[in-house]
């Protein structure tokens, strides 16, 4: 089928026309420069500027793909989670277009639809599409992990119409949110993911040794008997910990060692995300492991990540990186499989849900 998938649950505009499992046009608009002054998405911003980028970016990927609105199949959307102000332009403009078109709508989850991608056959059709096997079903024991400015989740996919379960999350700070924040402590640019991946390469990671959230026994407890945060995340202690040492340097008057600190800080996040990645695939079967979100651009965390993927026979799937960020292209591989696995049209009534949980593929 041609879809068509809309996503705006944060600072990204993103429109993707698929054909099946072929990419025809991915398209994005980010109002993250807007955002840079106040060092974090400001969802009223974010919102004006989704109103602002749709029907652009809806053209310019019409145009990319060469098909018009008429051609489509169905309509897939973002319905959460996000930011809700955000959210609501993305569902209003897919409603109104559904409505006009009369095409089905597909109300639809963004942490599966960043699954989805794998789904997609990479340079057109020459190289297969990474999570479906030779029979064209999807991979058995699919695992993801999702690091970003508002995630950080580990998930087990069944099947990406209706049986994903959410093993871990941070109970805190997303992985992103916890580099935003660190950087602004470090007085580096925002988003800090890049200015800390960039100022840790100069630096010493062991220099300092800093927490490794929810990483004792009393949180992982043992394989007979799981500790309640098993495979969850806390980035906040880390985040403390940092301004402690920023702190102690600036009241002894001292320079305070950036590289230094960004590598150990790095480490610390890197070390607790695929140490626990690793350890949920193991523990559920998972044999195939997905890294998805912003985060996904960091090198530290690709390395160490590809290390002890192949350390325990997990297959590692990192799509390219225009695929990982928020985009529509996502939203609409997610829209196809479900068009092609027969699930039900969304009815025009749902809104969008900022809050949305990850077992909720689709709205009804
Ligand atoms: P969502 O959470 O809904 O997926 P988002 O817009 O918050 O959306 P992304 O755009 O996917 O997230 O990613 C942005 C985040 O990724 C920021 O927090 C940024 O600091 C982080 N990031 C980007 N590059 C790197 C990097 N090289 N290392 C670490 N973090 C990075
Ligand atoms: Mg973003
Ligand atoms: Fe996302």
């Amino acid at each position: 089928p041609l879809v068509l998938g809309i996503e705006t649950s944060c600072d990204e505009t993103g429109v993707g026309i698929v054909r099946g499992r072929t990419l025809l046009a991915n398209t994005v608009s980010s109002s993250m420069d807007e955002h840079v002054r106040f060092g974090g998405v400001i969802p009223e911003i974010a919102s004006r500027a989704h109103l602002e980028a749709f029907v652009p970016t809806l053209q310019q990927a019409l145009e990319t793909a060469g098909v018009t609105l008429e051609e489509v199949d169905a309509i897939a959307v973002t319905a959460g989670p996000g930011l809700a102000g955000a959210l609501m332009v993305g569902v209003s403009a897919a409603k109104a277009l559904a409505l006009a078109t009369g095409k089905p709508l597909y109300a639809i989850n963004h942490l599966v639809a960043h699954v989805s991608v794998g789904l997609l056959e990479r340079d057109g059709s020459d190289v297969a599409a990474e999570l479906i096997t030779d029979d064209g079903d999807l991979v058995p024991g699919l695992g993801a992990v999702l690091v970003s400015g508002g995630h950080t989740e580990i998930l087990r996919v069944g099947d990406l119409a209706d049986d994903v379960q959410l093993l871990g999350a941070t109970i805190d700070d997303a992985a992103g949110e916890a580099y935003d924040k660190v950087a602004r402590l470090l007085e580096l640019s925002y988003p800090g993911g890049p200015a800390i991946d960039h100022a840790a390469r100069g630096g010493d990671p062991a220099a300092f040794k800093f927490p490794r959230g929810l990483s004792n026994a009393k949180y992982m407890g043992t394989v007979e008997s799981p500790g309640k945060h098993r495979y969850d995340f806390s980035f906040s202690g880390l985040k403390t910990a940092v301004a402690r040492v920023v702190e102690a340097y600036e009241a002894a008057g001292e320079t305070v060692p950036v590289a230094e600190i960004a590598a150990s800080f790095q480490e610390s996040v890197v070390d607790v995300i695929t140490r626990k990645a690793v350890l949920a695939a193991t523990e559920n079967n998972i044999t195939t492991l997905l890294l998805g979100g912003g985060v996904a651009a960091n090198s530290r965390l690709r390395e160490l990540l590809a290390e002890r993927c192949a350390a325990h026979g997990i297959r590692l799937v990192v799509p390219p990186l225009s695929l990982c960020t928020d985009n529509g292209a996502m939203v609409a591989a997610l829209g196809a499989r479900l068009v092609s696995r027969g699930v039900g049209a969304s009815s025009l009534e749902f809104t969008a849900d900022p809050g949305l949980p990850v077992t909720a593929v689709s709205v009804p």
